[in-house]
């Protein structure tokens, strides 16, 4: 099953170019007064929404799925987990480039482990990115990200997969420079999920998949998952060692080799066969809101 979040927060089953609206399964989602729960609702209630969705699907109007605005598959994610370097030629290349390295210790993951993203950073392909910084160096990284579907505390690698509601595609932005790196990669649309939540059941093995990057018409990131240092299941195991894993909870895997400058005006396609792929465009950041705006 693959599962959008378009227009409005309007919940939609994709299925080949085509968008059905299932919005109305929303309903069937327990309300939560206060506070909030420490997990994505929709997630954490998957399972027992997928039938309603393929019924509502069966009653909907297909809508082309290039003329609806893509949010992110997951609206509200608890935490968003990533791996710093996890393939091994993009270490080679990190250690050798100046500006990447700057005072951040690059090394190997199982030293380093593990750091956070704000939730705030969180976009869809429709979003895009919008750049605050231009005077610096903005990097692209596309990563295979994993959506957790069930709470996961100290879990095994063998069992680990069990624990997955499904995969995207993620776009893990970067500014280079010396600051800690939660925050350089925290900035607002500086994580990037789509185009949408393919369910685990599609995927299988997570370990096997091909992903690229292109910056226009420049193919710059051409990997495959095989290569992780760390693999899916290791990583869950690894996240879950250290705190709960909830419903939603994002894990950006990593990044392969390639990784390079965007600047406003350029077009990023990113995919990773066979969840599809996402075009997303970088702008300039507009000017901040008013002092007081809640949005
Ligand atoms: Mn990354």
């Amino acid at each position: 099953m693959r599962l959008c979040r378009f227009n409005d927060d309007r919940l939609g089953l994709v299925n080949g170019d085509y968008v059905f609206d299932v919005t109305s399964a929303l309903d069937r989602l327990p309300v939560w007064r206060y506070p909030a729960p420490p997990f994505d609702t929709l997630i954490a209630n998957l399972d027992e929404l997928k039938s309603v969705i393929t019924t509502l699907a069966g009653q909907a109007e297909p809508l082309h799925c290039l003329g609806v605005k893509l949010l992110s598959p997951v609206a509200s994610p608890r935490k968003i987990i990533a791996a710093p370097v996890n393939y091994r030629k993009h270490l080679d290349e990190a250690r050798l480039d100046p500006e990447i390295h700057h005072q951040n210790a690059i090394g190997e993951i199982r030293r380093v482990g593990l750091f956070l993203k704000a939730t705030s950073s969180l976009v869809g392909a429709g979003d895009g990115i919008a750049i605050r910084h231009p005077e610096r160096r903005n990097d692209h990284e596309i990563e295979l990200a994993v959506v957790i579907g069930a709470r996961a505390d100290r879990v095994e690698p063998a069992d680990a997969l069990r624990y997955v509601a499904g995969y995207c595609i993620g776009l893990d932005m970067t500014i280079r420079g010396p600051e800690e790196r939660s925050l350089r990669k925290s900035i607002d649309s500086f994580t990037v999920l789509g185009p949408w939540l393919v369910s685990a059941d599609e995927i299988g093995e997570p370990d096997a998949l091909t992903l690229t990057l292109k910056v226009n018409a420049e193919t710059r990131q051409s990997a495959n998952t095989r290569d992780l240092i760390m693999t899916v299941r290791e990583l869950i195991a690894y996240a879950s060692s250290f705190y709960t894993l909830y419903p939603g909870d994002i894990i950006l895997t990593g990044t392969p080799e390639g990784v390079g400058s965007v600047h406003a005006g350029d077009l990023i396609t990113a995919a990773i066969e066979p969840i599809g792929s996402m075009s997303v465009r970088v702008r300039l950041a507009d000017a901040p809101n008013a002092v007081g705006s809640a949005a």
